[in-house]
């Protein structure tokens, strides 16, 4: 008997596969605008123990994980590197494939690119407008939060706390285009000459949430067996995952939601973050230790280069 932990319950279940002796299981990929940190690094290993795990167990694993290669982060690194978002997703794409292996992480089953679902992705949306779960803006689409019933299911949150989160959290263009704070984008119209697709809502992009619930089910179905994700993504990505497929199909989306906890930093228990800026990547680490030989390699290094170039490796026994 396998048991998981099911954030959606809080409790340990005993996993019951949909067909026997078979796993789908999709995780939330990277956004591919800069080199992966040992945090991200964390979740790619901590699902792959879980996926070899399966399968030495004798169960056949689709393990599909996705990459977000168009957002405001890819938008701006293009930007700032002078060049287009395809050539920084795929540079990074090929860095965090690098990275990866270097991890001794296997490949997912399938790791597909939210650029190439737009079709799926507008077809999707379509579907969340025609049953009234979703409403055009001025060029955007949002999503009707308070209509799913069980929205803040998984993050255990009622809907008067998730009215405050929202509007801390609320994108000032934004703010005048939702009926409801909590409400959030699954098409944003082009600003300027960003990159955008053709759509019935005029040029634009796809939000975050949406790639998730179109490649997910696209690959496992509308029904699969593990969701998972670093327990940052619970809220509100996962949570909006949930109301976007549920709305749309009528049925249960994953019945597993498996999540793994942060690398923290420092005496704060800071967690490890690109935005917080403390963070160490993987191709850094990778110039000095060899990551399948670990402690020969840390004797080679100097005193120095340990305390300088790793500091958050010395909280690694940390790990909560
Ligand atoms: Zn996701």
């Amino acid at each position: 008997m396998l048991k998981v932990f099911n954030t959606l319950t809080r409790q340990k279940e005993v996993f019951t596969p949909i067909t026997s002796g078979m796993v789908n299981m999709y995780v939330c990929g990277p956004t591919v605008y800069n080199y992966i940190h040992i945090g991200n690094a964390r979740s790619a290993i901590a699902f792959d123990t879980i996926r070899r795990y399966f399968e030495y167990k004798g169960y056949h694993v689709n393990y599909v994980s996705n990459f977000t290669d168009v957002d405001d982060k890819m938008i701006k690194a293009a930007k700032e590197a002078n060049t287009t978002v395809p050539e920084i997703a795929d540079r990074f794409i090929a860095a965090f494939m690098e990275d990866t292996t270097a991890l001794n992480i296997e490949p997912a089953t399938k790791h597909p690119r939210a650029t190439e679902n737009i079709k799926e992705i507008i077809s999707f949306i379509q579907a969340l407008v025609a049953k009234g779960y979703a409403y055009e803006a001025d060029g955007d689409v949002y999503y009707r939060a308070r209509k799913f019933e069980g929205y803040g299911k998984l993050s255990h949150q009622n809907i008067d706390e998730l009215e405050v989160g929202a509007s801390q959290h609320v994108d000032p263009t934004e703010v005048d285009r939702k009926e409801d704070p909590i409400d959030f984008a699954l098409w944003k119209g082009a600003k300027g000459d960003e990159i955008s697709w053709e759509s019935p809502w005029g040029k634009g992009r796809p939000g975050w949430h949406i790639e998730c619930s179109v490649m997910s089910t696209k690959y496992l179905g509308d029904t699969f067996d593990i969701h998972g994700g670093g327990q940052d993504l619970a809220f509100p990505h996962h949570e909006n995952e949930i109301a976007q497929s549920e709305a749309k199909t009528g049925k249960t989306f994953a019945n597993y939601w498996l999540h793994n906890g942060f690398v923290t930093v420092g005496d704060e228990n800071e967690k490890m973050s690109k935005s917080l800026g403390n963070f160490v990547t993987v191709h850094d680490i990778l110039k000095t230790v060899d990551p399948k030989c670990c402690a020969s390699s840390w004797q080679r290094l100097s005193t120095a280069s340990r305390s300088n170039i790793l500091p958050a490796i010395w909280k690694m026994p940390k790990i909560t």
